[in-house]
């Protein structure tokens, strides 16, 4: 049985006050659903007041992303160790804005998850196809090329504790929502390459979450697919009400 997991990547957004009322929100009403993890991603500069917000109750949280070096003259980067040391549980690997808008590519993110995987945390590795792929036929050889890629020297043992999230590009903040059928169908997809890396064993117990303009509305629909483990949520996780009628959505 694989544990839904709904993350809400705040992205760029909101200051100390809203993020600490946000995460106060969603955290008061997380103790009743057991059923789920939840976590959210606040910006580096909030998680420690998130951190304070959070403290003794069922909600998660995690960083956006991290730098692969462990310390040293890296001006502006944050390692994993310092992202454990702030009680981070998860993070966000090779995200699409990281991808398209700031040029991260797979060999990127193979390092950052290497050194998250030396850690304690977990790593959330995004893949996704853009338009222009998915109509030129494309989206399976995109998202084994950029799994293939991001997942390189990483153990059996390893994989067990990643994981995934299929987030086309055409889909993420554009309110353009990928169809049940769409999404259940590159999820299959997803664990047929980390059963030919790995084996089915392997590959059943990852967690593969689908992200891209999931709302509460939608929700359930996508949750309800077979191989749909959760929800990576960008902007309906900006409102508490929103996020949490996403995780209602959630198959019980
Ligand atoms: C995301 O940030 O990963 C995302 C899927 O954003 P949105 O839900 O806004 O499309």
């Amino acid at each position: 049985m694989r544990r839904p997991l709904i993350p809400g990547n705040w992205k760029m957004n909101l200051d100390r006050a809203a993020a600490v009322r946000l995460a106060a929100r969603i955290a008061s009403r997380a103790g009743s659903l057991e059923d789920v993890d939840l976590a959210v991603f606040p910006p580096f500069v909030h998680i420690d007041a998130v951190r304070q917000a959070v403290a003794g109750s069922r909600l998660a949280y995690g960083a956006q992303n991290v730098y692969f070096e462990p310390d040293g003259a890296f001006t502006g980067e944050i390692s994993a160790a310092m992202l454990v040391d702030l009680g981070c549980r998860y993070v966000i690997l090779g995200h699409s804005e990281r991808r398209h808008v700031l040029g991260e590519t797979d060999e990127d993110v193979n390092k950052k998850l290497l050194a998250t995987l030396g850690t304690d945390l977990v790593p959330i590795v995004c893949v996704g196809e853009l338009l222009a792929e998915r109509e030129a036929g494309q989206t399976a050889a995109v998202i084994r090329r950029q799994l293939d890629g991001s997942l390189a020297n990483v153990s059996q043992q390893q994989i067990g504790r990643t994981v995934i999230a299929y987030e086309p590009v055409w889909a993420i903040g554009t309110g353009k929502v990928a169809t049940p059928s769409q999404a259940e169908q590159a999820h299959m997809e997803l664990r047929k390459i980390l059963a030919d890396r790995y084996n089915t064993e392997s590959a059943q117990a990852v967690r593969i979450l689908y992200g891209g303009s999931v709302k509460a509305a939608n929700a359930a629909e996508l949750l309800a697919q077979p191989n749909v483990d959760g929800g990576l949520v960008g902007g309906a996780s900006l409102q508490a009400d929103e996020f949490l009628g996403i995780v209602a959505g959630l198959k019980r």
